[in-house]
């Protein structure tokens, strides 16, 4: 009965789990950051043909957003360029 619940106490101290992060769309908390999103800022260097745009010294904000609302999000972006990615 005096012995402390190990297990979680190991969950609580995880470093993973210290920091607290709220989506910047919802405002919801953010449980595993692993998964969410963070933004960032950097350097673009253009490419001509195809391919992700590379972004050197990449900066991470302390901003963050769930998967849900970045999905959401793009969906808005896309549709306001003319469905250039339908
Ligand atoms: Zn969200």
């Amino acid at each position: 009965m005096d012995r402390p619940n190990t297990d979680r106490i190991m969950e609580q101290q995880h470093p993973r789990q210290t920091g607290v992060a709220y989506c910047e769309f919802c405002r919801e908390k953010i449980t595993n950051l692993n998964t969410a999103y963070r933004k960032v800022t950097g350097w673009e260097a253009k490419r001509k043909v195809g391919g992700t745009n590379a972004i050197r010294l990449r900066v991470p904000s302390h901003e963050w957003a769930c998967t849900w609302c970045i999905e959401k999000e793009s969906k808005k972006v896309n549709a306001n360029q003319g469905g250039l990615f339908v």
